[in-house]
């Protein structure tokens, strides 16, 4: 009998066998794919950076060397090239796994996991059905695209998995949902040259972001060419050979647009189907994620889940740290998530992230609070490099000084909103920061300067009245 049974390999099952492995827990892990890593490796995260990096440099050198004096005679690309990078970049992280895997002597098993009782997985596989016994299951089995019933997946209509593998740029790219993976590929076809057009449904751009910053972002987008509409609710599609129409009703008016291609990107749904059988009294909510407490214990004291299958948001890094959490607790140890604490990046140029809480959420609550704004048009390094559009906004609580939130929309948004978080997890005061010395000259100067700004002292702009 195995301590323990992970099924799926994502960034959530693979951290989770790696740390128990590291607690000294005969650990194996079932994955149905020939690869590991799950969607984020395989078809999420790392491929959609890798188009997006790619595809960035393209638009820069057309779009921003000049300004930089560097011209050249001719700009192209090859859409072939630069896929097959991508897939070289996928192979290299997967192999890793992989080897990290073998290295921390975890069993590997290729085939589909079902629980089958308490403490019976289950594993199908192409010539054999075997039984594996465990005390502990760790269930990491991910999520998938949304598929639309009125949208069918087909040739031209397209998961996020189908829009990184395009053999041409679409001419005319319709997209539904202007959410992370909308506004993440159509940034990327947009600057390799096709014409995108984005259907959103809700009458607001990025209710989970801060408004100040989705309304910077908004705008920015649409200069950069992302046709978003808004308060457009699509109803149906026609497919056809070459192309599928698109209709919508925006304002009680009914629409339509043809496109070559088009993406449906209206979320992710978790896959908790045929993963138990019917004799496992596992609960599960309506959506059909995998019920559990904040230790991601299901119903059933020895079975547990993690990442993109239960409650909260779908980012990688959550299940990974779920999976640590775990693995731990597996073996009596305390560890706990911090869940007010998961930050989210939108991997667009420049970079959306924030984390903890946004304005409109503090006003909400009643929470009485004061902000600092530092705009990257006032910082040397963002300047330096041509890369000076948005900013560092920081929410601090009014009574106490703690940060509550930090929210960036600019260069290397990512990183600095990173920077923050570290601070607000040993708790730190916007005076903390304000008094922490950074490197000049860097763009996480902005943040810096935003800390400063919450009590009226930064340097590089003007405070508010006192
Ligand atoms: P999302 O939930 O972020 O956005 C989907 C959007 O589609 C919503 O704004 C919704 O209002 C809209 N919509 C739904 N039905 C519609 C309809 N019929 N017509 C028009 N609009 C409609 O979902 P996503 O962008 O598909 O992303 C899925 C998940 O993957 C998210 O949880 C996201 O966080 C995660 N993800 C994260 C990253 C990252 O961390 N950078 C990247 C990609 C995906």
């Amino acid at each position: 009998m195995k301590d323990v049974l992970i099924i799926g390999s994502g960034p959530a099952g693979y951290v989770a066998a790696i740390r128990c492995a590291q607690n000294g827990l005969d650990t194996a892990i079932i994955e149905s794919k020939a690869e590991f890593g799950g969607t984020c490796l395989n078809v999420g995260c790392i491929p959609s950076k890798a188009l997006l990096d790619s595809s960035n440099k393209y638009y820069q050198a057309k779009e921003h060397f000049s300004e930089h004096g560097i011209s050249f005679t001719e700009q192209s690309f090859d859409l072939g090239t630069m896929m097959t990078r991508k897939d070289d970049v996928i192979k290299k992280l997967t192999g890793g796994i992989s080897g990290l895997l073998k290295g921390n002597k975890i069993e590997t098993i290729n085939g589909t996991g079902k629980i089958i009782s308490k403490h019976q997985v289950e594993v199908t596989q192409s010539e054999d059905t075997i039984i594996l016994d465990a005390k502990n299951i760790i269930l990491a089995t991910g999520s998938k695209p949304i598929e639309l019933p009125f949208a069918r997946w087909s040739k031209n209509i397209v998961s996020s998995t189908g829009a990184l593998n395009f053999i041409e740029v679409p001419k005319k790219l319709g997209i539904i949902g202007a959410g992370i993976i909308g506004l993440e590929l159509g940034s990327v076809w947009s600057r390799l040259g096709s014409e995108v057009v984005i259907l959103e449904a809700l009458d607001e751009f990025l209710p989970s972001a801060d408004h100040q910053i989705a309304k910077e972002v908004q705008k920015e987008f649409t200069k950069q060419g992302l046709n978003i509409n808004l308060g457009c609710k699509v109803q149906d599609t026609i497919d056809s050979k070459d192309s599928v129409l698109v209709k919508f009703v925006r304002d009680g008016e009914d629409h339509e647009l043809d496109f070559d291609k088009l993406i449906v990107a209206v979320g992710r749904t978790p896959n908790s189907q045929n993963i138990f059988d019917s004799s496992v009294e596992i609960s599960i909510d309506s959506k059909g994620f995998v019920d559990v407490d904040q230790y991601c214990r299901t119903n059933i004291d020895n079975i547990w889940a993690i990442g993109d299958l239960v409650r909260g948001p779908m980012l990688a890094h959550k299940g990974s740290e779920e999976g640590v959490m775990v693995a731990d607790r597996i073996i009596g140890k305390k560890t706990e998530m911090s869940y007010e604490h998961v930050p989210s990046v939108i991997y667009t140029h420049p970079e959306v992230a924030w984390v903890g809480k946004n304005e409109q959420e503090v006003k909400t609550e009643n929470i009485s609070y004061k902000t600092g704004v530092f705009p990257f048009a006032a910082s040397g390094r963002a300047l330096a490099a041509s890369d000076s559009k948005g900013f560092v906004k920081m929410i601090a609580n009014e009574s106490d000084d703690t940060i509550i939130g930090i929210h960036a929309f600019g260069p290397s948004a990512a990183e600095i909103v990173q920077q923050g978080l570290i601070a607000m997890e040993f708790s730190s005061s916007a005076e903390d920061l304000a008094l922490t010395i950074f490197s000049h000259p860097t763009v996480s100067e902005a943040l810096h300067e935003a800390a400063l700004s919450v009590n009226n002292q930064a340097i590089h702009i003007g405070n508010k009245k006192r």
